[in-house]
């Protein structure tokens, strides 16, 4: 199958192959025919899977083939629930937009919003945005979505996660109902199949292959350890190993944060990224991390979803997710594009709930090791840590004023697991 198979137009296939790529992924051959049909499309596929592509490059395809209809007024939009999954989306619309006459930008929260008002001033074509910014402007009258003839939705689940749901509702309100409509989730739970509904209209399905394969071809260990003593594995795991790219997975903003100033005091270069780090700050330790001038990037689940960074050897989970899919999405992240990497967790006793829960969903048992002086504390409780017994933490846009109770129970059909505690979703 090439993409020239697909239908695509010649501006975009010199646009595909200067990235490099010759052949589409699955979820790319599922979704583009569709799509360039004008077909609704509800796809199951996460980062990683080369979705983003999967949607841009027929939306890129429609618009510059239907010129009748008015030119610069918003007539894409896609929306997205980080800045930094905003910003990427962005990049690739750019890329694959090279030599065509369409003009795109993107808007987010965090930011002087006065640079992206400009922007929009010229007109534009293709908007990337986060929710937030978004309605803002819209309420302050510097942009309309009455001409939107394609509105994809990315990352569905998280926007729910999120507490987006009112915003999406909003945002639906100000298009046109007439309009295609293209919804990506990695997980189908109740909500999301709710939301699908009231967006979208006989909707194609599609699916990449199945989120639980990539877990099989990364190499995943579990270390035992006593809870005061993780820091100093992690630190000795990192130095010992000389790893020189680790991203590194915490539950809570104030544990990313602590954890990134040991590492700095012992002589790792590190960064934190989470919610409540500036827009400025993130890119810039993303950038680091990228480049290979911080080693380790110290993450939340929110903040490192969306994150495209290629053929990462290490993460670590500094501790456990309690919803047992971030597990899936956190290491997934290794195993990228074929390649394989290794994926860690420090287990302390009140993670064996954790634990279990993960290996079930997985289907697979973790080899478990224990280090000599990093042994488990077998005096500490395996109760799980409990929604609000963490240390209190910011909370994050999203979830702060809007209605983040509503996804408290969404699971994923798919996986049959139960996400729970979802409540702790406003700690990252
Ligand atoms: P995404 O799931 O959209 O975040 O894409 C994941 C990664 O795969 C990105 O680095 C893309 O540049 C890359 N990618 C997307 N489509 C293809 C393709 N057909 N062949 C090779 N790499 C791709």
């Amino acid at each position: 199958m090439s993409f020239k198979s697909l239908g695509l137009s010649e501006p975009l296939l010199k646009a595909i192959s200067k990235k490099g790529y010759d052949t589409p992924s699955p979820i790319q051959a599922k979704a583009i025919p569709p799509v360039l049909e004008g077909k609704d499309v509800l796809a199951s596929a996460q980062t990683g899977t080369g979705k983003t592509a999967g949607f841009t490059l027929p939306l890129l395809h429609l618009l510059s083939e239907n010129t009748n209809q008015r030119r610069r007024s918003i007539r894409a939009l896609i929306l997205t629930p980080t800045r930094e999954l905003a910003a990427q989306v962005y990049a690739n619309v750019k890329e694959y937009s090279e030599f065509l006459d369409i003009r795109s930008t993107v808007i987010f929260g965090g930011v002087n919003q006065k640079p992206q008002v400009a922007t929009l001033k010229q007109g534009v074509d293709v908007l990337v945005a986060t929710p937030g910014r978004l309605i803002d402007l819209e309420n302050q009258g510097l942009l309309s979505l009455k001409h939107v003839e394609i509105f994809v939705l990315d990352e569905a689940d998280r926007m729910l996660d999120m507490g987006f749901l009112r915003d999406i509702e909003r945002v639906m309100k100000i298009m046109p109902s007439k309009r295609q409509n293209l919804m990506f989730s990695a997980t189908f739970s109740k909500d999301i199949k709710k939301l699908a509904y009231s967006i979208l209209n006989n909707p194609i399905q599609v699916e990449a292959t199945p989120e639980n394969t990539a877990v099989e071809v990364i190499e995943q260990k579990v270390y035992r350890v006593a809870k005061g003593k993780k820091t100093d594995l992690i630190i000795k795991l990192i130095t010992d190993g000389n790893w020189k790219q680790v991203l590194v997975f915490n539950r809570t903003k104030h544990g990313a944060n602590k954890l990134c100033k040991k590492m700095i005091s012992s002589g790792i270069t590190a960064a934190a990224i989470h919610g409540n780090k500036s827009q400025g700050a993130r890119t810039k330790a993303l950038a680091g991390f990228k480049n290979g001038s911080i080693r380790v990037l110290v993450a939340t689940d929110i903040a490192a979803r969306g994150l495209d960074i290629p053929l990462l050897p290490h993460v670590i989970n500094f501790e456990l997710p309690n919803i047992s899919e971030d597990y899936v999405h956190r290491i997934g992240r290794t195993g990228r594009a074929g390649a394989s990497g290794e994926a860690i967790s420090l287990v302390s006793a009140d993670e064996t709930t954790f634990l279990r829960d993960i290996e079930k969903l997985i289907d697979m048992k973790i080899e478990v090791e224990i280090l000599e002086g990093f042994e488990p504390d077998p005096n500490a409780s395996t109760e799980p840590i409990k929604p609000g017994q963490n240390r209190n933490q910011g909370r994050g846009r999203g979830a702060n004023n809007r209605n983040s109770g509503k996804s408290k129970s969404s699971s994923s059909d798919r996986n049959k697991s139960k996400s729970r505690n979802r409540n702790n979703d406003n700690r990252r």
